[in-house]
């Protein structure tokens, strides 16, 4: 994909680790969990303890200890990302983990007792209303549940049943089926954003599973109308010199902001589950394997990113190349 050329985003992928907090629970057994996992942040490397004598590092683009605060944790790994979307690319930012790592807490937390708690989602839209003219731009939101190889409109439960729909000339991924709300105002959106969690609870208890099991997608579209420059010639017509306006068209810039909230990444014992679970559990190993090939894809700059395995690779398919 075309990387911007100003580096305000190096490189098509970027891969940062945040630790939470230990719970009570983990405080009380601090004796086993104590030592577990060392970071350095400077080095940007976490060690992972295997036992005593020995341990394993990882190296991260950015490394945030517990003591990072969610407006930290945003301006490093999602500011760079809001900034190309108002520049007219598109950016996605995925939380990956085991279920309680922290993953809703860093992206979808409202903060509304206190807003230094405000999660990704919410700092996001701020910057890019803060950024945009609502006379001439539009921001527009869908936001989605993928469970099953199905796809759920979080704002609308009766729409259960969308399809992903790839325009096979530009490449661009829509969905056609799911509703798309114009965002005027952030309290309209956190309110979106509230309404979204309440339909995802009550769509899994009727399915019987957890919202760890699925995939929460929210979509932003804005869209911008940089006013075109008008200007005034004169022509000799006939004889007769006239002068000539011309009005030159506005120039639309489209961006789209991606942020997946994806499922628990935990194995679950293949050998232990039975029916329910087991689909279940089939079918998140399916959708992230798939998401882990494309993203090996673009860490090695390969020209082909095997979209097609999964619908939740399909559905960010026009994230993994062209303007992104
Ligand atoms: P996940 O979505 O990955 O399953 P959650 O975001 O629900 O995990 O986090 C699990 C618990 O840990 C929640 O109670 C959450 O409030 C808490 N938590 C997660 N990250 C932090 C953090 N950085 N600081 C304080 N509490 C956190
Ligand atoms: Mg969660």
């Amino acid at each position: 994909g075309a990387a911007k050329d100003d580096g305000a985003v190096p490189g098509r992928v970027r891969v940062a680790v945040r630790l939470r907090p230990r719970n009570t629970e983990e405080l009380i057994a601090d004796a086993d969990f104590a030592d577990c996992v060392e970071l350095q942040p400077e080095l940007k490397r976490l060690k992972l303890r295997k036992n005593n004598w020995d341990s394993d590092t990882y190296e991260f683009d950015e490394v945030l200890t517990e003591f990072a605060s969610q407006k930290r944790v945003y301006e490093v790994v999602a500011k760079p990302v809001v900034e190309s979307v108002l520049d007219g690319y598109n950016g996605t930012i995925m939380a990956y983990g085991q279920t309680g790592t922290g993953k809703t807490y860093t992206l979808g937390r409202l903060g509304e007792e206190d807003t230094a708690d405000r999660g990704i989602m919410v700092r996001a839209m701020e910057d890019i209303l803060a950024e945009v003219s609502l006379e001439t731009d539009s921001v527009s939101v869908s936001y989605l549940q993928l469970y099953m190889e199905s796809i759920q409109d979080l704002l609308d439960p009766a729409n259960d049943n969308i399809s992903i729909v790839e325009d096979p000339k530009t490449g661009d991924v829509s969905v056609p089926g799911a509703s798309l709300v114009e965002i005027r105002h952030q309290e309209s959106f956190v309110e979106l954003l509230r309404l979204g969690e309440a339909h995802r609870f009550a769509a899994n208890t009727k399915l019987n599973t957890e919202s760890s099991r699925s995939h929460a997608i929210l979509m932003v579209h804005v869209k911008r109308s940089l006013k075109g420059k008008d200007s005034t010639l004169s022509s000799d017509i006939g004889g007769n010199s006239h002068l000539v306006k011309t009005l030159k068209p506005p120039i639309v810039r489209k961006g789209k902001l991606v942020v997946v909230d994806l499922a628990g990444s935990e194995r679950i014992d293949k050998s232990g589950s039975e029916g329910h679970t087991l689909e279940e559990a089939k079918s998140i190993n399916l959708s992230l394997s798939a998401l882990g090939k494309c993203i090996n894809a673009l860490a090695e700059n390969s020209a082909h990113v095997p979209v097609r395995d999964s619908k939740l690779t399909r559905l960010l398919r026009d994230s993994f190349g062209g303007k992104t």
